[in-house]
């Protein structure tokens, strides 16, 4: 291999020499990464969506290929993120496809010391028992002077960035028909 050639074959010395001074296109591309072809491109279909992580809504384009999401990036049409998306946002294809997904509903026990799985009929009979419980042993009709109350402050909401406006509208119909004023969630920007 002559010297030029070996020079040739550094990605600095391409960049410093030829046409594409930042890097960003042939001076960066090796043998092997001339070959690949980028998974949007092979995509069978692209979906809009939102970023469900926090409240900035970022809008995100989701490729999807034989059925599966193969990757999500930020859209560039988007009026909020301008095809940007944050680190959290970048990852978010895991939300979906993570093999570490939890599918089933796990518990704990009281002192356990290993989690066990729980059908969902079983787990949603023990969450209104426990609520229904706590509401009764701290529900508060009345204060000291005889007016009004009708709270509870034994039990809170504290929702995540991952529900949608349709699912935080619903938790705080319930929350404050059960009296709640403990109602929060994490997404506020
Ligand atoms: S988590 Fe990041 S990408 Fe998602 S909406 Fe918020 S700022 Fe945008």
């Amino acid at each position: 291999m002559g010297v030029r050639t070996w020079l040739g074959s550094w990605p600095v010395y391409r960049q410093l020499t030829g046409s594409d001074p930042l890097g960003l296109g042939a001076a960066a591309k090796s043998a092997r990464s001339k070959e690949l072809t980028a998974r949007t491109e092979t995509a069978d279909s692209v979906a809009r969506s939102i970023c469900p992580y926090c409240a900035v809504g970022c809008g995100q384009r989701v490729y999807v290929k034989d059925g599966q999401v193969t990757q999500i990036e930020g859209d560039p049409d988007s009026p909020i993120s301008r095809g940007r998306l944050c680190p959290k946002g970048a990852a978010s294809k895991n939300l979906v496809t993570s093999e570490l997904r939890q599918q089933k509903v796990r518990y704990r026990r009281p002192y356990g010391t290993e989690w066990e799985d729980l059908d969902l009929a079983t787990a949603m009979d023990m969450i209104a028992d426990r609520v229904i419980a706590a509401r009764d042993a701290t529900w508060e009709d009345v204060d000291s002077d005889g007016r009004p109350l009708h709270r509870t402050l034994g039990f809170a909401s504290l929702g995540g960035a991952t529900l949608d406006n349709e699912e935080n509208y619903l938790i705080k119909k319930l929350f404050t028909a059960l009296g709640a004023l403990q109602i929060e969630n994490q997404a506020r920007i």
